[in-house]
């Protein structure tokens, strides 16, 4: 029997409630459960791939290509639940799938609305999270957007519904609130809270656990108090979230609070005590790194660090194997561009790394960064789009190959090195189209790829349109690239990663290795970048 957790938020939206499900998660797997995890989003887009994650955040893809909101990022560093396209529903996708059963005349006869159609079908999706084959002892729903908005409506009532479908004993509703703190005077206010909750009980939803965002500041006994009172819930269920800093410290703030026996005693579980060691030494070992290694993450100018997501993460845990913090530091590579002093931008840096991205605007910039690391020594990492920047680089500046490009920004290129992948050829929309989630790689042997994995055979998470174009293997071969690893494709191996001969540490993949890694597992080449950029520093100090 599968118990529910629901979370909700309140006051205001990006209140943690996707860190919140997370460590929620954390704990209650460390207790032997087993848990599922689902992010229910109302916005209309059918997926977030098709959103700016300069606005939205990063787009996180599954092992099974899906393309979902950055939280199910949160869900896999802290758990290990098996995320997939189940995992993320938006009220697009619930329409979506809601207006073809009715073209297919599923619902004839009917008039089709949005109690009981759409209720049914968000309901249908919490129940076929839990139906696997798999069981699970605990399933984590996290509803996206703030109660009382207009679009988060359809889901609140589904969870209303669901919860009696299911029996509410099996239930436990998770509030996430805002407590601001007011300068003036001096003090924590409770009364958004207690509207947030209000707001929540008429659409029928009671929660059992608030978790109270307090920023710097804690909720002293009597704020508890109140917020129990007007509430109607437990004063042992009213969680104090101050901001805690590092992220991963935030689990163990929970468990302090005991909030996960709370949860357990409102699901009625028992589960065994849960052994925290290996993540507090992780915790710790975080805080006490000294050393900091000061990368340049060269790419389009963002303003929020949410668009990357994943990858500031994956540094964090590369950071805490190799003892150091890493300070990321975004150069915009369009100051890159047109005479600019390439060296005095770069020069302060241990290592470079070229990211993610779409779009002609600041690739000039991005090439010249990677010349400056492949000429000076400096440990280069591309990912994606950072390993056709490299190719490019290499044919235009080692293999003689002038004006070589890729076909995504210059279509009319001489030399074409990286080209549209054959499969893209004719396909117009532009929502979930691209080459999506895991494949086979295979690792060739001598290569610094396959030391830093430790296998011959890996599985990394791909989000592109581009690839190697093969026709140019000869070229760049003689000019230093070797191919480190190839998805064979049947008629041709699709070049996954490459790296350089005669350099300290120049490593690019065509996927997202960033979406795999976790603070207790970082990612094999992270961890070797962040290796490498740290020795450069000391040899260069
Ligand atoms: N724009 C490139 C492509 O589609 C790279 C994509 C990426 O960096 N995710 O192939």
């Amino acid at each position: 029997m599968t118990k529910y957790i629901f979370t909700t938020g309140g006051v205001v939206s990006s209140v943690g409630k996707g860190i919140v499900s997370a460590s929620l998660g954390m704990l209650l797997e460390a207790r032997g459960l087993r848990i599922a995890m689902m992010k229910m989003d109302p916005y209309i887009n059918v997926d977030p791939g098709t959103m700016n994650p300069y606005e939205h955040g990063e787009v996180f893809v599954t092992d099974d290509g899906a393309e979902t909101d950055l939280d199910l990022g949160h869900y896999e560093r802290f758990t290990s639940a098996k995320l997939s396209q189940k995992s993320n529903a938006t009220t697009g996708a619930v329409y979506n799938t809601v207006i073809q059963k009715e073209r297919r005349g599923e619902f004839l006869g009917k008039t089709v609305q949005v109690i009981p159609h759409i209720t049914d079908e968000i309901k249908a999706r919490i129940r076929s999270l839990t139906a696997e084959e798999e069981p699970v002892d605990v399933a984590i729903i996290e509803i996206g957007g703030t109660v009382g908005d207009i679009e988060s409506l359809p889901f609140l009532e589904a969870l209303r519904q669901y919860r009696l479908d299911v029996g509410p004993e099996n239930c436990c509703c998770v509030h996430v609130t805002l407590v601001p703190f007011i300068d003036a005077s001096g003090e924590l206010k409770t009364k958004p809270t207690q509207h947030s909750v209000r707001a929540l009980r008429d659409i029928g939803l009671q929660p059992d656990i608030i978790v109270c965002r307090t920023g710097k500041h804690s909720l002293a006994k009597e704020q508890r108090q109140k917020i129990a009172l007007f509430c109607n819930v437990t004063n042992d269920a009213i969680i104090n979230a101050e901001d805690i800093s590092p992220l991963y410290a935030i689990p163990l703030n929970f468990k302090r609070q005991a909030l996960d026996d709370i949860a357990l005693r409102i699901l009625g579980l028992g589960a065994p005590e849960s052994d925290l060691a290996e993540w507090t030494a992780m915790v710790d070992r975080l805080q006490a790194a000294d050393a900091t290694a000061h990368i340049a993450a060269v790419g389009k100018y963002v303003g929020h660090d949410d668009a990357y997501k994943s990858i500031n993460e994956a540094f964090v845990h590369a950071g805490i194997h190799n003892d150091c913090k890493v300070r990321l530091t975004w150069v915009d590579s369009e100051k890159l561009e047109q005479g600019a002093d390439i060296s005095k931008a770069l020069e302060k840096f241990d290592g470079i790394l070229v990211g993610p991205g779409f779009g002609s605007r600041g690739i000039e910039g991005k090439i010249a960064a990677a010349q400056y690391a492949r000429e000076n020594k400096v440990p280069y990492f591309g990912i994606c789009l950072g390993m056709q920047i490299a190719v490019i680089e290499l044919a235009r500046h080692k293999a003689g190959l002038k004006g070589a490009a890729s076909t995504e920004f210059v279509p009319e290129t001489p030399h074409p090195v990286i080209s549209l992948l054959s499969e893209q050829r004719g396909v117009k929309d532009m929502g979930g189209t691209m080459r999506l989630g895991q494949y086979r790689c295979e690792l060739r042997e001598g290569t610094r790829a396959r030391a830093a994995y430790g296998a011959d055979v890996i599985y990394e998470r791909h989000r592109h349109r581009y690839e190697f174009n093969n026709e140019y293997l000869d070229a760049l071969t003689a000019a230093g690239m070797v191919v480190s690893g190839v998805h064979p494709k049947g008629d041709h191996d699709l070049v996954e990663i490459i790296e350089l001969k005669d350099h300290p540490w120049f490593c690019a993949g065509q996927f997202h290795p960033e979406f795999k890694s976790k603070p207790l597992r970082p990612q094999p080449l992270f961890r070797d970048f962040v290796g490498a950029a740290l020795r450069y520093r000391e040899k260069r100090d």
